[in-house]
This record gives structure tokens, sequence and C-alpha cells, in this order.
């Protein structure tokens, strides 16, 4: 397994992580627990705005908050100066709940609400980026209801295909999200947005897709918005562009992203030198990581419990979570890697398929892992879970999702209390009252 950032074997052995021993932090508030090493968040944070410094551009940065979105993150977030980026009315709420400055936040998706869309309006988001032309009318018509304007970036796609999973590719024509660049759909919806008094056009946006290693696809695309803009001088100058996030991490050892000062230091300066042989003023130029932010920061822990063995072809090791806190291996084969929290210096000599305790035999968050010789009882610690991990979170089986803590300098911080079973029933209403005093007289 990778220790990334904090991740360190102590004198006993033991996974630390933000110099919190994993034992102690399992035994104190259970397990699955989702540990977060706060000081790499910010690592990671401050990395981007580091390279566009150095790039000497305008940059706006917005934590694409999907990836993993609560209160603490967020202000967290908010502290280190980036922007946010939202992709629904809960996300939305969860950001001005934890007090995000809403200038300095965007909306985002394929199909927002009318009622989303009205919060967003009411809360005076920084920009919307539409993505279709019934939203375009929608957010027209509640802007025309309130006397109000909103910034709007289009977003388009270029028709790139991301080297990634299919499901996490979004860049390609035959995508459910933004306007096609091919068909002229761009231009119909630029026609539409320039000429409404509600809206302020602001810029472009593009997102390719997730987990991207390099800046190929990035230069890529941005030759084709460029193809674009030369067709549509008129839209000059271009206040911002937004191309999206997917910048890769490391789940497993073989990742092998390209370092961000490459990946994002070559996309920048493709499009400085692109705007600059058009003698073209540069627009701002926005990126909305997430997975990059939080991904590699996250390690969940699990407890061992029963063990199988299937003489000659598998050794099943299964834990008290799986894919109600991971979903990802379930949803498109992710792959990543563990350790025995408790035992960590011991020799990797077995094989194990790590199986979650749900009810699909597809619940396997880790196919062939490499572990000591393991025990009923032993920790174990799952690393690069820190993105659309606890984000995907559900309760199939009636499980309750897990804790989160953030560690941080010997201190951890419990910022998502563990799920309780009566949090379970909170929206549940009783057939009929019998049941009700039923249930009530159990508590
Ligand atoms: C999901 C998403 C992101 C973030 O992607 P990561 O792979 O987590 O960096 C950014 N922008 C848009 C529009 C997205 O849909």
């Amino acid at each position: 397994m990778i220790l990334h950032g904090t991740s360190r074997i102590n004198q006993w052995g033991h996974l630390e992580i933000g110099g919190c021993d994993t034992v102690y932090l399992a035994e104190k508030y259970g397990t699955p627990l989702i540990v977060y090493d706060e000081a790499l968040i910010r690592e990671r944070c401050r990395s981007f705005i580091q390279v566009l410094e150095r790039a000497g551009v305008r940059y706006h940065v917005a934590y694409a908050c999907k990836a993993f979105c609560t209160l603490a993150i967020v202000q967290l977030i908010d502290e280190e100066g980036l922007g946010l980026d939202v992709v629904s009315g809960g996300e939305l709420y969860t950001a001005l709940h934890a007090g995000f400055p809403p200038e300095r936040i965007h909306f985002h998706g394929n199909n927002k609400s009318k009622e989303e869309l009205e919060m967003a309006v009411d809360a005076n988001i920084g920009a919307v980026v539409v993505d279709n032309f019934h939203e375009i009318d929608l957010l027209e018509s509640i802007l025309t209801f309130k006397r109000k304007r909103m910034n709007v970036l289009l977003r388009i796609t270029p028709g790139i295909h991301a080297s990634t999973h299919r499901y996490i590719q979004t860049g390609q024509e035959d995508s459910k999200f933004g306007f096609d660049l091919a068909s002229g759909q761009v231009e119909m919806a630029l026609d539409r947005v320039l000429s409404s008094q509600k809206f302020h056009f602001m810029g472009i946006h593009m997102h390719l897709g997730s987990q991207i290693f390099g800046e190929e696809g990035f230069i890529a695309a941005i030759d084709k918005i460029i193809q674009f803009i030369e067709k549509n001088e008129s839209i000059l100058p271009i206040n911002v562009l937004n191309l999206g996030g997917g910048f890769g991490i490391r789940y497993v050892s073989e990742d092998d992203p390209k370092p961000l000062e490459t990946v994002l230091g070559e996309t920048v300066l493709h499009v400085k030198r692109s705007f600059a042989s058009r003698k073209w003023p540069l627009p701002e130029l926005w990126f909305e990581p997430g997975r990059s932010i939080v991904g590699e920061a996250g390690t969940t822990l699990y407890r061992v419990g029963s063990l199988k063995r299937v003489p000659g072809i598998r050794n099943y090791l299964a834990v008290d979570g799986g894919m109600s806190d991971n979903l990802r291996p379930a949803l498109y084969q992710a792959k990543y890697e563990a350790m025995l929290a408790n035992r960590a210096n011991e020799k990797n000599e077995e094989e194990y398929a790590v199986a979650g305790k749900l009810c699909e035999s597809g619940d396997i968050l880790i196919l062939n892992a490499r572990l000591p010789h393991a025990h009923s009882g032993d920790l174990l610690a799952v690393s690069s879970t820190g993105a659309y991990g606890y984000s995907m979170a559900n309760n199939y089986n009636r499980m309750p999702r897990p804790a989160v803590l953030f560690v941080k300098e010997g201190r951890e911080k419990l910022v998502v209390r563990r799920e309780r079973y009566e949090d379970l029933l909170l929206n549940e209403l009783p057939l009929n009252d019998s049941l009700q005093q039923f249930v009530h007289s159990k508590e």
C-alpha cells in the first residue's frame, strides 16, 4: 500500500496518519472509519495555487465537492481560499450552511431542478454552468420572476476521449453533459444566452473526465475550443475559460500520473500560447479538481471478520464495511491497495480477496490484496479512499454510514458521526399506529 502524505509506520508497527495511531482511532471510534490527513488536503489545495501563481495567469480553483462534501471539508476549502463547485441542491445547502461565500460557488449539473436553480439565484452564487436548452429557459424564467441576473458559463462537450474508464469519461460527444461542439449546438446556446438580458455570459466550461494522468487530453480539448472561438470571434474577449477537473491520483502502485506541475503547467502554457499567438486577451483560467484534492488523503479502516479459504481458488477476507462505504469497486472495477494497520511491519505472504459484508457477490473491495497471514480482529487499512467514497456511501442492507475523522499533528477531529440505527428510521412512518407504539415502547 502506498503511504501518502503524513502516513507512516510507527514504533509499534502500526499505521499512523497525521501523527495518530490508526489502531487507537479504530478502537475509540469503531469501524469502518474514514480518516483524512488534513495536512495533505491543504497541501493539495496549495499545489494548485502554486502552479498557477508561477504561471502568472489569472485563475480560480474550485474544489468539486461531489468528491467529498461535508461541513468540515467545505470550511477547510474556504480557509484555503479556493472556490466551490456544487452539482446539487444538497451540496449547495451544505456549502451555504458551512458559511461558504456564495460568490465563490458555481453550480453544475445536467438536470438542475427549478427548486435548485431558485436556491442558487436566491443565494446569489457566483455562476451557473448551463448545460442544456431546457435549463436556459428555466433559469431565464426564474431570473425574470426574481428580477435578477446571473453569471453563466456554457458547458461544452469538446469531443475528446480522455483515456479513462468509460463511466468516468464526459468529454466525448455521446455524453449526457453539455452542448455538443461538433453539431453546432454550442452556437445556438451562445446566441440564446447572449441575446438575453438576464444572463451575463462569463465564458466556456469543459470537463474531460476523471483520473487523467497527462496533459494530452486537455491540450486536444483546448485546440477544439480555440477552433470554436476562431469561428465565433464575436464572443471575444472571453472572461473565463473553465477547463474542469479530472487530475489523476495514485490508488495502486502501478498508477503513475504525471506531476501536477506538468499536467497543469503544460495545460496552462498551451492556453497562454494559443491565445497569445492569436493576439486574444487571456481569459481567467478556472479548474475544478475534486479527486486530486481529497482522494489520497483518505484512508478507510475496517475490522477483519470472517476468513474463508476456497482450496486452490481463493482466500476471502471479509471486513465490516464494503460497497456501502466504497461503491467504486462495484461501480467501475476501481482498484485499491490495503495493509494490516495493526501489523504494518510484517511481510506480505498471502493473497486475499477483500470482501465487503453486503449481500452482493460484486461486493469485493480488492480482488488481489497482498497481506500478511491475516486473523479475525486485524485492522485493515485501504488507502486513497478519500474521493467518491463517503460521498457515495449508502445504506444498502441498512448499513449505517461510517464515521469520518480529520487528523493532524497527533490530534483527531470527528467531522461526521457514525450513523446510528435510529437515524435509519428518521424519515420513516409506520403503516399503522400500533406499530408506532411498539417501536416507541422498544426505545
Ligand atoms: C466530477 C467533476 C469534476 C471533478 O472531477 P475529479 O475527477 O474529481 O477531479 C470537475 N468538474 C466537473 C464538471 C465534474 O463533473
